[in-house]
């Protein structure tokens, strides 16, 4: 019965308990027992659990009695990182209510704000929870109160719990069940079911999680998808407890997952509508929008041998994971390889270990970038997604950036140090408030290419650890931007092309030949490392060229010493690329990040 189904999230910022709390509520519903129980059961990816983050939405469905009742709780996992957005928003929309999660110490950080307003454009019902009481310097009174001053909420409402021990999360159980409100869907309505996430399998091909919004799909059923526009036959469905249970029928407000010999994820788009086919299909739900990419790079094996194995590594990845798009891409430096889209730095990160750990292949990264606008002189606007692609300044009539609005939260005796940084990252302060007595958000407007490098890092350390950022896209913005080259020997190597400021283009320059210099080993000739825009040179600096050969000191006489010397310079040859006849390392690709 569907007056019996609550179905919730947790939003939280990262490390405040959300996989921990998940563990718990399965093990006092007693979906899962204390036996079974591996910590934080809902990372199931081995990365999620190496790095401690949540990277994809999962779900898992817990059955209990109250009160003589049988009730259904579904549990939707989001990720917690700015980098996935958009994943949260799909899952609030499967949602009636969110359980706000705060660190009882650490208090209301960037993320939960963040989170906080999605859950309220999703016009859910929200319960504040604050979570690790149990610590001994938890400070739970305060917290409530900043939590009344950032997001509005009642501290009278905030149920307190140690997700850790256990405390308090059968009453969180109980207030679930009071609070959230029912889903209202009809059983007997045409299909209409949204599609919140996705993944592949081996041999069931692609398995599409669904929240069912009205009527009712049954196995052997045809389900049409409705922005892509594809009929399948269900060929399995069912509920996560938390492994798949296969069942007959998933009802209006139920959560679960079909199966459909769908053999490519590309097919199942995130936030598309199930319906029926034929004339008399439902309405697609609102909100479906493509992963937006923010951050690209390119990808080359250093052998370029290689190129192949690339390719089917990368496309068994974005079977997997379809916000991350890959194109090939040739470099007159590099050769072959692959522009690839990410949805933010760790995005990139998780994308670049995963090719290491399951593919084996050295790879040469270049320096990230986000994407740019530009009108040419004829009115076009040209997207472009690598510095290389910029035209030469006389063909450029306006050059956009896109820029994010950032939400900083701190205590406020680094205010000043925040702010100064963000100045220097050039960015424009929209507001500043007090959240309580000694803890402030800064709002500020940055260019995403001064965000996207280092700056949460920059925050942390001039913090020591207490600051957080969170932002949103806001739109291209209009800057005086300009291309950087490098040139070493006299040729222009277009994979380390960069776009800065122009005012900054000198210092840039310089900074980066300098530590390129310091990147590039010595060859046998002299090797001149040059900085341009345009054709105006910055700066020069110049690798000299090697007195010794490296075996000279072994005299001819021992073999095996010899062997492990060469053997020792082949290893350092990994994650090099011959540019021309100079040795490029992995390093030297992201020297051009430095900006002195
Ligand atoms: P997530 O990033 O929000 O999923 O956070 P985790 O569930 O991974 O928790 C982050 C850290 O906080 C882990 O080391 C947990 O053991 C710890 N933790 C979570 N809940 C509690 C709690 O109630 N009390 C204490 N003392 N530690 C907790
Ligand atoms: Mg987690």
């Amino acid at each position: 019965m569907s007056s019996n189904i609550r179905n919730f999230c947790i939003i939280a910022h990262i490390d405040h308990g959300k996989s921990t709390l998940a563990d718990r509520l399965l093990e006092k519903t007693g979906t899962v027992t204390v036996r079974e129980m591996k910590e934080q059961l809902l990372d199931d990816l081995e990365l999620e659990r190496q790095r401690g983050i949540t990277i994809k939405a999962r779900a898992v469905s817990m059955q209990l009695k109250r009160d003589g009742q049988e009730y259904e709780l579904n549990l939707i996992d989001t990720p917690g990182h700015v980098d996935f957005h958009y994943e949260v928003s799909r899952s609030l929309a499967c949602c009636e209510g969110v359980l706000l999660l705060v660190d009882a110490f650490q208090g209301v950080e960037a993320q939960t704000v963040a989170n906080a307003y999605a859950a309220m454009e999703h016009d859910l019902k929200i319960i504040p929870v604050i979570n690790k009481i149990d610590l001994t310097h938890a400070r739970p009174d305060e917290v409530a109160e900043e939590m009344m001053n950032s997001l509005g909420t009642d501290p009278d409402d905030c149920v307190r719990v140690s997700a850790k021990t256990g405390v308090g999360v059968d009453d969180l159980i109980d207030t679930i069940i009071e609070q959230i409100p029912a889903p209202s869907g009809d059983p007997k309505a045409t299909l209409q079911a949204m599609v919140f996430d996705s993944n592949y399998d081996d041999f069931r091909g692609a398995i599409t999680y669904v929240r069912i919004m009205n009527g009712t799909v049954r196995k052997g059923q045809k389900i049409r998808f409705l922005k892509a526009g594809s009929v399948h036959e269900v060929v399995e469905l069912g509920r996560f407890a938390p492994q798949r249970l296969p069942c007959d029928e998933l009802k209006a407000g139920q959560v679960g997952y079909l199966i459909c010999n769908i053999k490519s994820l590309g097919d199942v788009h995130i936030g598309d509508t199930i319906s029926i086919p034929g004339d008399q299909p439902a309405q697609a739900l609102p909100g479906y929008s493509r992963p937006k990419r923010m951050v690209y790079c390119g990808l080359f094996p250093s052998d370029g041998q290689d190129f192949s194995e690339l390719r089917d590594a990368l496309e068994r990845l974005a079977i997997n994971d379809p916000s991350f798009e890959f194109e090939p891409e040739t470099s007159d430096a590099l050769g072959f390889g692959f522009r690839c889209g990410f949805l933010g730095l760790l995005h990139m990160e998780i994308i670049q270990q995963r090719l290491e750990n399951e593919a084996d292949i050295d790879l040469v990264q270049t320096a990230p970038n986000v994407t740019y606008e530009i009108v040419d002189k004829r009115g076009n606007t040209i997207s472009i997604h690598k510095p290389q692609d910029v035209p030469d300044p006389g063909d450029i009539e306006e050059f956009r950036q896109p820029i994010v609005r950032c939400n900083i939260i701190v205590p406020d005796e680094y205010i000043g140090s925040v702010i100064k940084l963000c100045q220097e990252r050039r960015g424009i302060q929209r507001s500043q408030e007090y959240l309580g007595a000694n803890r402030a958000m800064l709002v500020y407007n940055i260019p995403l290419a001064e965000v996207v490098y280092d700056l949460h890092d920059k925050i942390k350390s001039c913090t020591r650890g207490y600051g957080t950022l969170d932002y949103e896209m806001v739109g291209y913005e209009p800057a005086d931007l300009c291309r950087l080259d490098i040139l070493v020997n006299g040729g222009r190597v277009d994979a380390l092309s960069i776009v800065c400021n122009r005012a900054d283009a000198d210092r840039r320059g310089r900074a980066v030949a300098k530590k390129l210099k310091a990147e590039i080993e010595r060859h046998m000739f002299e090797v001149a490392v040059q900085a341009a825009v345009g054709s105006r040179v910055i700066a020069r600096e110049t690798v000299p060229a090697m007195r010794k050969n490296v075996t000279a000191k072994c005299y001819g006489g021992d073999i095996t010493r010899k062997r492990k010397l060469l053997q020792k310079q082949k290893e350092g040859k990994k994650r090099m690329k011959a540019i021309g006849n100079v040795e490029i390392s992995q390093k030297a690709f992201m020297a051009v990040l430095s900006d002195g």
